[in-house]
Parts: C-alpha cells; structure tokens; sequence
C-alpha cells in the first residue's frame, strides 16, 4: 500500500529564495527592442498619455508605455488599410522571404527577446527562450505555407463554362492577444496572416506590450513594409473602448483573438454588426486521464509537464487531473514527490526557478479561491496550498486530492499552479466527467492499452490530444478547440486559411 506523504515533508524545498527586481536598463538588452511608443503606419507612435508596465515579481514598474485611444488606434487601422493595398499584391515569395528574415532576427536576437518575456511575464528565462524560439517557429512555418496558397480548377457541368476557387487574402486583420505567451500567441496569427497577404493591427495584452513593440522593431529591420505589422497598446482601461474601435472598424475584415470564453464572447457581439470573419482561441480546462493501464512514470512527468508550465498559466495546462482507483494512491505520491523535487519558485531571471510569479494579484485571488474552496468541500491539501513566502505574487505549487466534481476547481479553468486529483473507477466514469464541461481545448490521458487509446483519443471532446505525452503545441500541428474553446485553428497547414477567402470565378462562352 502506498502512503501519501504528510504535506510538511513537501514545503521546505518549495520555499525558496528573494526575487530581486531588476530594472530593464539592468538587463544588458539591446536598446532598439525597449521601446515605448506604439507603431503604426511603420513609423514609433506615442500617444498623449502613457500607462506603466510592471514586473510581476516585484510589483515595480519597468516602463511607461504609450496609452493608445481611439484616434491613435483609428490611424492604425487607417495604415494598416493602406499597407494591404499594396502588400495584397506583392509576391507570395517576396512576402516568403521577408517572413523569414523576421524569423531569422527572433533567432539572432533570442536572447535579448526572451529578457523582455521574463520582464514583463515572470516566467523562468529557460522557458522564455522556449517562447522565442517557437514564436519564430510560425514566421518561419508560415514563410513557408506562403508560397502554398492553391487553388482548384473544377470540372465544369456545362460545356462552354470553366469553373475556378481562387484564394485571396481577407484584408486587415485585428490581432488581440493574451499575456501568457507575449511573444508566441502574436506570431502564430501574424505569420499566417501576413503569409496569406493580410495587414495587421496588433493589440497585445495591457500586461506585456514590451514583447509586441519589440517584434514591431525586428519587422522593420527585416523590411516589412510600413503598415503591415501595427501596434496599438493601451491601458485596462482604455481597452474596451479601443478593442470596440479594432472589433467593429468598417476598414477591418477579420478578428483572431486570443484570450478568455468571457472576453471572446464580447468580440464576437461586436463583430456581428459588420460581419467579420472571426478566430476565437479561447480558454480550456483539460482533463488529464491516467488509466489503470498507464505507465506511472510517463504519467507523473506528463502531469508536470503540463501542469506546470507557465507556472499553470497556459490555456493547454491540464486543468483537471482524473485518476482511476487501482493507480490512484501511488500517482498521487509520486507526483507529490516530483512536485517537490523539481519545482523551484522565483523570480525567472534565478537559473534554478521552473515557478514563476502568478501575472498579478487578480490571478492570486482566484487560485486562492478555488483551493478555500476546494477545502471546504472536503479536498485535501497534499502540498502546498497557499501563497509562497516570497510574497507578492508568488504562489506554492498545490497539489489536491479527494476533490469531486461539485468543487469550483473542477469547474472553472485555474491558470495556475493547482493540480486537483479526482478519483474515478471506470473509463466511461472518465470520460464523462472530462466531456462534461462547455469548453474542449486540450485533452491528455496515459494508458499502455491500444484498444482504450483510440476509444478514448476519439471520444474526448476537445481539439487537441495528448496521448502519454503532456506538450503538445508545435507550428506543424492545427492548434485549437471546440465547444466554448473556439472557433478556427491556427498553425499547420490550417492556419492560412483563417485569413483567406474562396473567390469563385466562372468563365463562361467558350
Ligand atoms: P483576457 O480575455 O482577459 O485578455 C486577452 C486579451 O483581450 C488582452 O489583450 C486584453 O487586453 C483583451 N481584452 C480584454 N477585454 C477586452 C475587450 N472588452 N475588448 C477588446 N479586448 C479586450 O484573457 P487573459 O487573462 O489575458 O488570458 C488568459 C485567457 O486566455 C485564458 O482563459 C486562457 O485559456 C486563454 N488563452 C487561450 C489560448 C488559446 O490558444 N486557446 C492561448 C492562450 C490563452
């Protein structure tokens, strides 16, 4: 039998060191990718008030940024309408070449990029450069799918006519992104759209716009033209009113937004009055299965791996660990014993940190929240569970168990470092409680059984699945969910086509 170990054996090598802050100027990074302004037109734009950006792990200010409103943003769009009339026609190799050289300067600059990440987000350095390498990974995927855009020739059911699709890009596109992938979540979208021949409009999230303007810089230097990559940052405050300007502008055609179900659903309203064409990455709340059949070691390193990253703030995090009764006790053990082995929270620019700081207080609260309440329903706190002795937003990595399915953990999606273990006796049991939420974005489930692989693989409703593997997300493969989790995928071959319209021509007397 094998006993769970009490919690207090698991806090001391979670408790770690001081974060210290370190201003930007400190960091050794290349004065051209600092910027504050916004971009717009080609051209660094400021606006007449500034809003600060703040390091996570201390609270601290690191730079005051260009607060952009209404005009600002209208002027963007204005640029970003009069870049495509030309970028539209520019070849597809032309548009090719340019995106991998922007891809090539990520490479060249990583990091520096990945300093900027870790200064605005709090993620650990390690995992920023990871950001930048597959942030790059889209420009250069899509550099490549540029020169892919067919059509078809139709055989025709009338002699004299010919029947053709041609593919043409939809024109600017508003780009809305999250804080936690400042760099990737940007990329992913404007690889593609740029590739089919789209202009942008970038509003990157009010927490980490540094990454964003820095991208503005490198498409200069790569010789985008001015116009097709812009930037409006703004202010909490501001965004709604600028996220109404980007969202129902007659001179934008298409919305890809990346972001929470909540918000994503207020951009749809606005994109209804002028029919927009829409890409919804919204949030998720993956199930991470582990079958009897599993291998205990490969599920206890998936469960971290996905768990963790990010410090549990990315939308394909497992968000629900269900475990069936035969390996139950000895997986909650062993990845309580991983938990305390790997996991080192501090401030990202420590080598040894894999936790950072949560983004901010609001992230704090609802971790908080979820655990007190989990508690009260009779879960059980096998590590962690509070907020870390570093202070600020720092938060001990927790693992549950005994949590059932009326818990508000098991309901919601966390984005944070939260594992709560739920019990379960059969497949079926598994798979309904994993089908039973309205959203479907990352699934994972660990079995050694074929037949349960491709019963399971196909049963869960969810866009991407992980089969005895925790990180699934690469440029190759389509990313995106179902359910409340989205509309549309972006990466792969798919991608491209989020930005491109089907125009029919008939040529007829023949
Ligand atoms: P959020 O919805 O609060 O913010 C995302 C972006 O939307 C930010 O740029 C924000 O400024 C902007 N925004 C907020 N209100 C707006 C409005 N009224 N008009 C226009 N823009 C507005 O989400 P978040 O907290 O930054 O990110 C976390 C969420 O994103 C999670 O739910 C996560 O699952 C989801 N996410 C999804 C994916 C995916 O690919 N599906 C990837 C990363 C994150």
């Amino acid at each position: 039998m094998h006993v769970l170990l009490p919690a207090r054996h698991l806090l001391p090598s979670l408790l770690c060191y001081k974060p210290h802050y370190r201003p930007i100027s400190s960091l050794s990074i290349a004065p051209a990718l600092v910027r504050s302004e916004g971009h717009s037109g080609g051209r660094w734009v400021p606006a007449t008030s500034t809003f600060p950006v703040l390091d996570p792990s201390s609270g601290r200010e690191l730079l005051s940024v260009s607060d952009f409103g209404v005009q600002e943003t209208r002027e963007a769009v204005r640029s970003a309408h009069t870049a495509f009339q030309s970028w539209r026609v520019t070849l597809a190799k032309e548009r090719s070449v340019l995106l991998r050289k922007w891809s090539e300067l990520m490479m060249q600059n990583k990091e520096d990029l990945a300093k900027l990440i870790t200064a605005e987000n709090g993620k650990p350095l390690k995992e920023s450069l990871g950001e930048v390498v597959y942030a790059a990974s889209f420009l250069e995927w899509f550099s490549e799918e540029a020169r892919r855009v067919y059509g078809d020739f139709i055989p025709s059911p009338a002699k004299n006519k010919r029947i053709l699709a041609v593919k043409q890009p939809v024109g600017v596109a508003t780009i809305i992104t999250p804080w936690n992938f400042p760099s990737a979540m940007i990329t992913r979208k404007v690889g593609a759209a740029l590739a089919a021949g789209c202009t942008v409009v970038v509003k990157p999230a009010e927490d980490t716009p540094l990454s964003a303007l820095a991208l503005a810089e490198l498409a200069d230097q790569a010789g985008i033209p001015g116009g097709v990559y812009n930037v409006t940052p703004c202010s909490r405050q501001k965004t709604p009113t600028v996220g109404e300007v980007l969202c129902t502008d007659p001179l934008v055609a298409k919305i890809s937004f990346t972001g929470s179900t909540a918000t994503g659903k207020v951009l749809l309203k606005h994109a209804a009055d002028t029919v927009k064409r829409v890409s919804m990455e919204l949030g998720g709340h993956a199930p991470l299965i582990v079958f009897d059949s599993a291998n205990l070691d490969q599920a206890v390193a998936g469960a971290v791996a996905s768990k963790f990253r990010n410090s549990g703030q990315t939308c394909v995090c497992s968000n629900r660990l269900l475990v069936q009764k035969g390996i139950h006790d000895a997986f909650v053990q062993k990845l309580a014993a991983a938990m305390n082995k790997e996991l080192f929270v501090g401030s990202g620019f420590d080598e040894r940190t894999t936790q950072g700081p949560l983004i901010n207080e609001r992230a704090v609260e609802k971790v908080e929240k979820q655990i007190q309440d989990a508690v009260a329903r009779g879960a059980r706190v096998v590590c962690g569970g509070k907020r870390h002795s570093l202070g600020g937003t720092f938060f001990q990595p927790t693992l549950l168990s005994d949590v059932t399915t009326d818990m508000m953990c098991t309901q919601e999606e966390t984005f944070g470092p939260v594992a709560p273990v739920i019990k379960f006796d059969s497949e079926e049991e598994a798979i309904a409680i994993a089908n039973s939420v309205n959203v479907g974005l990352a699934g994972y489930f660990f079995s050694q059984d074929p037949a349960q692989i491709w019963r399971v693989a196909e049963q869960l409703e969810v866009g991407m699945v992980g089969v005895n593997e925790g990180i699934v997300s690469s440029a190759e493969a389509p990313f995106g969910g179902v359910k409340q989790s989205g509309i549309g995928r972006e990466g792969s071959k798919y991608g491209i086509d989020e930005y491109l319209e089907i125009k029919y021509i008939c040529y007829g007397g023949l």
